[in-house]
């Protein structure tokens, strides 16, 4: 389990900033695992702000929510770009679906760290092809510290870190369609991929 070189920010502490990246692919517990470091946060009494894409339009439009319903208040944006002067001062900038965002978002987040603050950004790493997803390697690149948190393989019970998808769409932004995806080790994914062809 990932635990913070810092949570709270002591009197002697002086105010450093640094990136964390939750990667994964779907139901894997990303969210659940933002959720879990931005709690900690706010025990720790430390400013926290989360953004989200506006396009995530799965759930309730204000609320990031995870799929066991264990949710917390987030504000969409538009752009990577909005979380600068929305985040800014800042302790703690949570992001979800942080592969929905342009990408600016590496930037962005650097910005935001060089500055002094603590930056978590959970994300799908891959897309339903299995090719990497949107501003996340990137992302990842420029981040101190990235965990990959995996989900279980419904076809055979191994590790899965593949979002296969069962409907015949191309779009590689399928929202709010969960019931169209399952969770695949690589071999079960490699399978599924070679039965639709
Ligand atoms: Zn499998």
């Amino acid at each position: 389990m990932f635990i913070e070189p810092r949570v709270g920010n002591g009197k002697q502490a002086t105010r450093r900033g640094w990136i964390e990246v939750i990667c994964g692919s779907m139901f894997s517990g990303k969210t659940e695992e933002l959720i879990r470091r931005l709690n900690r946060a706010k025990i720790a009494k430390q400013k926290v702000e989360i953004f989200k894409p506006a396009l995530d339009k799965r759930y309730h439009d204000e609320d990031v929510v995870s799929h066991n319903a264990n949710s917390i208040r987030s504000t969409p944006i538009d752009f990577a770009q909005d979380m600068l002067l929305l985040g800014g001062s800042c302790d703690v900038v949570g992001i979800d679906e942080a592969q929905f965002f342009d990408e600016g978002l590496a930037d962005v987040c650097a910005k935001l760290a060089n500055s002094g603050v603590r930056v978590i950004a959970a994300g799908l790493d891959m897309d339903y092809l299995g090719n990497p997803f949107g501003p996340m390697p990137a992302l990842m690149s420029v981040s101190e510290y990235v965990t990959k948190v995996h989900a279980v393989c419904v076809q055979c019970g191994d590790i899965a870190h593949y979002s296969f998808r069962n409907a015949a769409s191309e779009q590689q932004v399928l929202l709010g369609e969960t019931d169209s995806y399952e969770a695949r080790c690589r071999h079960c994914f490699v399978e599924g991929m070679k039965a639709k062809k």
